[in-house]
């Protein structure tokens, strides 16, 4: 194969490939990546960038990892994929005899899959068949947060943030599912009723037609980079006890130390029912999944009319997919994690102040190895993208949120350099400085 050029890769771009979320009439230039390295990003011409998006909070130890990628080559040389339908094989077993140990307890069954909106649709198809099992299949619905976000499929569609997800474009198809206001309470705040009230009546007045609430625990992502109290959370698993609802935490971002626990359930000390873990599990190398559940869940959707789980992906446990996520989780365990997400939480601190009181600025928060500049308007990403490129940093805001969750390795140096390289684009370009 002849090398393409640079040109003819932005052509074909142009001219022919859909990005997530992005035109194909008006298209925003891409930027060409020809390599990556820790915690740097390299373009094809020359520069570099360090990266604060973790390639979408999936990168935790860093780019073209030696440890990594010697486990995906160990496994390339005994096969790269087998069918899941009656086959099995250790990558995926040590996977989830790990899952099982780490995350809280009652979780024992893991079904396997390849993307994080699956997992959610998964969640949402084991708490269906679990009613109908139970002979009650009015409860099939599902209440949700406002400001949430759970991926991009139909089911995943229905119970994220209705506005920012443009339910009315989608209405003839999309199931209709209940929304709860978000949560007020901000991390360290307590949870008092008037903050609950809302998620309370809707709960009450719906139970018996719910089949599961789900959210984000403690971090609201893509849809707000909202943190709310633990103490919420907390009442939530009390009230879904109280009205016999399942719930379900999407931890597909906050999952393995993000919010500075291993799982952000674990700051409220509850377990979920179901449990979606994605992004995170293979520290950013490949594209796998897991939806977990309780016992209870597993044998309730097991005595039902199928008898089985009526779900089944072509790359289920990706073997390849199975070792990175086990050498990803090995290395993280290893490593004081804790220690690691404390310093990027103090460098994200002291990096995003001088953010805090700028008039075009509403908030700054942090948790763990997430950091939030909050404007008041919405970014102009034509302007916006192009100026923290040239600033040498990687920064892809969100409408009004400037977010950061880099790598778990960045040096202290590194987060100074990206924090303050960041506050300067704001400045420049919305500051007008
Ligand atoms: C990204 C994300 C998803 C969807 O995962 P995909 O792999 O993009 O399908 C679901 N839930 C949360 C919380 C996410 O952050």
């Amino acid at each position: 194969m002849t090398p393409m050029t640079p040109a003819d890769i932005a052509r074909i771009d142009r001219e022919h490939i859909w990005h997530p979320y992005s035109s194909m009439t008006a298209p925003l230039p891409s930027y060409q990546i020809t390599h990556a390295e820790g915690v740097h990003l390299q373009l094809a011409d020359g520069r570099t960038l360090i990266d604060g998006m973790s390639s979408w909070w999936s990168v935790l130890h860093g780019y073209n990892h030696p440890t990594l990628n010697q486990a995906v080559r160990d496994q390339l040389d005994r096969f790269a994929h087998v069918m899941f339908g009656g086959l099995t094989h250790e990558p995926a077993a040590r996977l989830v005899q790990t899952l099982v140990d780490i995350t809280p307890e009652p979780l024992k069954k893991v079904f396997l899959s390849d993307s994080g909106s699956v997992s959610v649709e998964v969640a949402m198809k084991m708490a269906v068949q679990y009613w109908q099992a139970k002979q009650k299949p009015a409860k099939h619905r599902f209440l949700s947060l406002r400001n949430g976000y759970h991926g991009d499929t139909f089911g995943a569609m229905s119970v994220c943030d209705p506005v920012t997800g443009m339910h009315h474009l989608f209405n003839q198809v999309l199931m209709q599912q209940l929304f709860a206001e978000a949560p007020t309470c901000r991390f360290d705040e307590p949870c008092r009723p008037e903050h609950i009230a809302d998620f309370r009546k809707l709960i009450e007045n719906h139970a018996g037609e719910l089949a599961a609430v789900i959210l984000e625990p403690i971090v609201q992502g893509t849809g707000g980079m909202r943190f709310y109290s633990p103490q919420y959370l907390r009442q939530v698993r009390a009230l879904c006890d109280q009205h016999d609802v399942l719930l379900i935490a999407d931890e597909i971002a906050t999952a393995f130390g993000r919010t500075g626990k291993l799982f952000a359930c674990e700051w409220a000390g509850i377990a979920p029912d179901i449990l979606c873990l994605g992004k995170t599990l293979t520290g950013g190398y490949l594209t796998l999944a897991a939806t977990l559940c309780t016992e209870d869940v597993s044998d309730t959707i097991c005595r039902g009319e199928a008898g089985v789980f009526m779900h089944g992906p072509t790359f289920m446990a990706n073997p390849l997919a199975c070792t990175v996520a086990n050498t990803s989780i090995e290395l993280l365990i290893s490593n004081d994690w804790q220690s690691q997400i404390g310093r990027i939480e103090a460098g994200l601190r002291a990096g995003l102040a001088p953010a805090r009181g700028k008039p075009y600025v509403a908030d700054v928060r942090v948790l763990g190895a997430i950091g939030v500049v909050e404007l008041n308007a919405p970014v102009d990403m034509a302007t916006i993208t192009p100026a923290f490129v040239a600033a040498g940093i990687w920064v892809r805001p969100f409408g009004k949120l400037v977010y950061i969750m880099p790598p778990y390795i960045i040096s202290d140096a590194e987060l100074a350099t990206l924090c303050s390289a960041m506050l300067g684009v704001l400045d420049q370009c919305i500051g007008g400085g």
